[in-house]
């Protein structure tokens, strides 16, 4: 069966191309690049590719330059690379693994090997992908997970106070969520918080980071906004939820909102959207509130 992989075969040559392509046209999807110029152009284009082979020697960027700088770009950095050349020694392959590379298939081409060895590659990479899928996203939800919340907002926040502009956070917490529970059942109660996870994603933009915080807690960290803006954001997402309905019980979210100002990281950021957030619940919940200095 063809897989969804994508292959790219980088090689100057058409005749070579052809061969590899024949090698691997009914297992993969292939894309084809023929100068190193053109690898990097078609490895940044989504959907990336999963595995590139990269011909050596071309004419103006060669295979070295080009994985060089595939892997210095941290958009395409985690792309396996596999050089296949007509170059046979051990120092050009010793050169080609240093220069980040995952494996050397060395000319005349053997179909099964190229094959082989590139099924091999592709297997390690969607591995390594839905590792990282887990590793930082909430199974329930699909939204990113606190571990990854944290470690995004901390390198954002240094470029915000070294670039100097807004970002804004919000804390949202799901009204009497036990008594959902309690009333329904705890699986109709997950079906909850994956509607509220569901409504938030679409409320925001692609660059914006929404997380699932904790049990029925979610936090959105809104780059490049200042707290106005954040405010009319937290309103429309309260407003959506509190519209959207999920067989007919009735879910509504509390809001607080901060923005960065005198404190240096994310943890106190967060603090003060939580002191906003219990304002919120006191005052009656189903409400925003924005922290204000007492
Ligand atoms: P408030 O309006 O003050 O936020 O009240 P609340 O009932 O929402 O808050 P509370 O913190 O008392 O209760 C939260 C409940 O969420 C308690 C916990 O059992 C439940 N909970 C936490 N994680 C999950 C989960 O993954 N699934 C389900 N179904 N319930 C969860
Ligand atoms: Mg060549
Ligand atoms: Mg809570
Ligand atoms: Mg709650």
């Amino acid at each position: 069966m063809k897989s969804d992989a994508i292959v790219l075969i980088v090689d100057d040559s058409p005749t070579n191309i052809k061969i590899i392509a024949a090698c691997l046209k009914q297992h993969y999807r292939l894309k084809i690049a023929t100068s190193g110029e053109q690898c990097l152009l078609l490895a940044k284009n989504m959907p990336q590719p999963d595995v590139i082979l990269l011909d050596i020697e071309m004419p103006g960027m060669n295979g070295y330059d080009t994985c060089e700088a595939l892997k210095k770009d941290h958009t395409t950095e985690s792309i396996p690379v596999v050089f296949i050349t007509g170059r046979q020694g051990d120092e050009d392959e010793e050169k080609g693994f240093s220069l980040g590379a995952v494996d050397y298939i060395t000319k005349p081409i053997y179909p099964a090997i190229v094959l082989a060895r590139t099924k091999t590659q592709v297997i390690i990479k969607q591995q390594r992908d839905a590792l990282q899928q887990m590793a930082l996203h909430d199974q329930l939800t699909g939204l990113y997970n606190r571990h990854y919340l944290l470690d995004i907002a901390n390198k954002k926040i240094a470029n915000c106070l070294r670039h100097k502009y807004d970002i804004s956070v919000l804390m949202i917490d799901i009204d009497h969520f036990k008594k959902i529970n309690d009333t329904h059942g705890h699986s109709i109660g997950d079906d909850v918080i994956k509607h509220v996870a569901g409504v938030l994603s679409s409320q925001n933009r692609a660059e914006d980071v929404v997380a699932r915080f904790g049990g029925e807690e979610f936090v959105v960290l809104l780059d490049h906004c200042p707290i106005d803006d954040a405010m009319i954001k937290a309103e429309k997402i309260r407003k959506a939820v509190a519209e959207a309905t999920l067989n007919n019980i009735p879910v509504t979210i509390s809001i607080g909102v901060a923005h960065l100002d005198k404190q240096k990281n994310f943890d106190s950021l967060l603090k003060l959207s939580d002191l906003a957030l219990y304002v919120a619940k006191d005052n009656g919940r189903n409400r925003v509130e924005q922290f204000v200095k007492q």
